[in-house]
């Protein structure tokens, strides 16, 4: 018999019942210390009290009126989205995948406004991880992903992450854009060379072509500033914005330059739920906290602390970590055991983390984390790293 939840997911044997701030209680009363943030999510922590405030006036005045309306909270929104990026415009719908959906039709829209209708063709990376659509998983370009799925949904070519040689042999005249996140999160944490997104915007820019990058996961303080983009010295023309946006409210956001937006008319796009006043008003109270003074400050500071940390817990198991890599927040750990087994033993330790590709463990604790839970993880993690080296040595004797 099929579970009453389709069973898409190897579900971990825990489930919660309240959180606050960096922790979480099961629903049979245990204590865990957060970092996997709902994977990028709950960017604040749980049951933020500007959040839960937000949330609870916007629920007694009005949840949902349709995009056929003006909707202040939105406008609001979108304009602070604009005066603190490189964007003019915004978008707003319930996910990262359509958040990205909207960036590919933007993309392959301004070509054919521009009388290039047969530019439609973008360029991906192997590694990444751009949503689980029809489109997406194409973009994505993950076998696993694609398989059984039908035919695969044309226009999209992948490189080598990180290989500008293979980017520039990619391009066709053909070619409308350029996807990529700035720093892979899925793919395992995958920081790109040095340079290399400054090359990627020469090379749109040389061959007309649109930068498009899927900070769904980057996004929103995830890497010490509000965009990962902020670090490279270049802005893409589209980006993808969601996860750590809401808090935990579900929120997608395509941002884009006018230019690029130019071709998304009246009528030319939609989406139901996407920027109903709710969202809206999370959004808001989310981005009054990340652009504080001094927030943004104190998350370089706090990945500052957790990375000397992990620098030490490598040292101290170097049996079981291999090496600790990524920006700001967004953190990973290379692992000698399998993953998997790294994360289900610091659940028993009380530790929520995120398995990703290349065997990598990701630590993506709320941005609100101080240096006494970082230190709270890392005694954790040392308990589940000798773990598994007992078990290791067992298995070897
Ligand atoms: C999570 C993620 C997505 C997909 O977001 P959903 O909200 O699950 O649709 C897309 N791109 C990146 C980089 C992500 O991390």
């Amino acid at each position: 018999m099929i579970a009453p939840v389709l069973p898409t997911y190897a579900r971990a044997d825990v489930s919660f019942e309240r959180g606050e701030g960096a922790w979480l209680t099961s629903t049979d009363g245990k204590k865990y210390l957060d970092f996997g943030s709902g994977v990028a999510v709950n960017a604040l922590g749980h049951a933020h009290p500007a959040l839960v405030k937000a949330l609870t006036e916007q629920a007694q005045k009005l949840w949902h009126v349709s995009n056929l309306y003006k909707i202040p909270e939105g406008e609001k929104l979108a304009k602070r989205l604009i005066e603190h990026s490189f964007a003019d415009t915004a978008f707003f719908q319930n996910s990262g995948a359509e958040a990205m959906e909207c960036s590919i039709k933007m993309a392959r829209k301004y070509h054919a406004v521009s009388g290039h209708p047969e530019r439609n063709q973008i360029i991906t990376f192997d590694g990444a991880f751009h949503g689980r659509t029809l489109a997406t998983i194409a973009a994505t370009g993950n076998e696993k992903y694609l398989e059984g799925f039908g035919p695969r949904m044309p226009g999209f070519v992948q490189v080598k992450f990180g290989d500008l040689g293979a980017v520039k042999q990619a391009i066709t005249p053909e070619t409308a854009a350029i996807i990529i996140e700035p720093i892979q999160g899925e793919g395992g944490i995958r920081v790109p060379p040095p340079g290399f997104l400054r090359n990627l915007r020469e090379l749109c820019d040389l061959n007309g072509l649109l930068l498009i990058f899927d900070e769904v996961q980057t996004g929103v303080g995830r890497t010490g500033k509000l965009f990962a983009y902020e670090w490279s010295g270049i802005s893409p023309d589209i980006m993808a914005v969601a996860k750590g946006i809401g808090g935990g409210f579900p929120l997608g956001i395509c941002l884009a330059t006018a230019e690029a937006g130019k071709g998304m008319t009246a009528g030319t796009h939609g989406s139901t739920f996407g920027g109903n006043p709710l969202a809206m008003a999370v959004a808001n109270a989310v981005l009054d906290e990340v652009l504080a003074p001094g927030f943004l400050e104190r998350v370089q500071q706090m990945s500052l602390f957790a990375k000397q940390r992990l620098a030490e817990l490598k040292d101290t198991h170097k049996a079981i970590i291999a090496e600790v890599r990524g920006e700001g927040l967004l953190l990973g750990i290379k692992t000698l055991v399998p993953n998997g087994d790294f994360v289900k033993a610091a659940i028993g330790e009380g530790l929520l983390t995120v398995a990703a590709g290349e065997n990598v463990v990701r630590l993506l604790p709320p941005l609100i984390v101080t240096e006494v839970e970082i230190n709270e993880a890392i005694t954790k993690m040392s308990a589940a790293c000798r773990k598994l080296e007992a078990a290791t040595t067992k298995g070897a004797a």
